[in-house]
């Protein structure tokens, strides 16, 4: 999948409305991405802010459409299949839980109505519903009467991995969903959601800055570096051989990392203009190990013993 993104320029507001169909730029965020998530398996994609991770989620999801590509679920291709029902069933396999569980709830809802809202609006039946999820994400039956503003950040994320469950779904991305709790519970909500995935058999496409946030939970890891994969590998492998100077970077970063996706000093050099990309290999100006041949080249994805990298010199 790709993406194209159009850039307006905010700095003067009283224009935006005479720029709105004059975009100032073009930035393709997502360029020729390709991945597989094994059905019950879990995902990571991680990078730098900048590098398309949740430009890929909001695809995946539908929230957004790829400028070129496709997205198949369980054999459906959900950009060209034509038989509508089949498209709504599987778009209904796929949940999202965003990184802001603040955002992400109507304050003026019940939890029982933000919790039963997405099956009641397909005329699935409700009854207990929102009470029974909410007993197995760890709150009690009790809280469905009450408001969002009545919770902690962890239980509100609590309450909106409920509601993603309510639907059954087979997928569900999430997208930085412990980056905006405290440290203390961000832990927990990891916890419960690899429990979750066990019990009801679920996938995830996870997303994250933060190497060290996934490397338990992941079965898969892929790197992006703007907008595209560069390295993807189970995290032993990626731990033991990062083939890519991305992701040798990332890691020799690691130890100063909290372990709780807080942000952290970024590795050396400045993440590039992602409007105007270096020519090549992308990563070159900060690549201590560039040769001529990466100004020109970009490196294709290749496989290489138990991974696949984007280098020239992954050998
Ligand atoms: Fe570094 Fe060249 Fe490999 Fe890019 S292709 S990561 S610049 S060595
Ligand atoms: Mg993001």
């Amino acid at each position: 999948i790709s993406h194209l993104t159009r850039i307006f320029d905010v700095s003067k507001p009283w224009l935006n409305r005479v720029i709105e169909r004059r975009p100032k730029a073009l930035l393709t965020a997502v360029s020729d991405i390709s991945f597989e998530v094994e059905e019950k398996t879990t995902y990571a994609l991680v990078g730098e802010s900048g590098s398309g991770k949740s430009t890929i989620g909001k695809m995946v999801v539908g929230l957004l459409k790829p400028t070129r590509g496709d997205v198949t679920i369980g054999g459906v291709d959900l950009l060209r299949e034509t038989d509508r029902a089949k498209v709504e069933t599987a778009r209904s396999d796929i949940q999202m839980i965003f990184q802001d569980p603040y955002a992400s709830l109507n304050p003026r809802w019940r939890v029982r109505s933000i919790i039963n809202e997405p099956v009641a609006a397909r005329g699935g039946d409700t009854k207990g519903l929102a009470e029974k999820l909410l007993e197995q994400v760890g709150l009690s039956s009790e809280d469905a009467s009450k408001f969002p503003h009545e919770f902690s950040g962890g239980q509100r994320q609590r309450i909106c991995i409920a509601r993603a469950l309510a639907s059954e779904p087979k997928l569900i991305v999430c997208d930085e969903p412990t980056s905006a709790l405290d440290v203390s519970v961000q832990a927990q909500v990891l916890n419960l959601m690899s429990d979750l995935k066990d019990e009801f058999g679920l996938t995830y496409l996870f997303i994250s800055h933060d190497l060290t946030v996934v490397q338990h939970m992941a079965d898969k890891i892929g790197v992006l570096y703007l907008g595209r994969l560069v390295e993807e590998a189970t995290p032993k492998d990626l731990f033991d051989d990062p083939k890519h100077p991305y992701t040798q970077m990332l890691l020799a970063a690691a130890p100063k990392m909290d372990g709780f996706g807080r942000e952290v000093d970024p590795p050396q050099g400045e993440i590039p203009d992602p409007i105007n990309p270096p020519s090549g290999c992308a990563f070159h100006p900060r690549c201590p190990l560039a040769v001529d041949r990466c100004k020109q080249e970009h490196p294709e994805m290749r496989h290489l013993r138990n991974a696949r990298v984007a280098c020239h010199l992954a050998e």
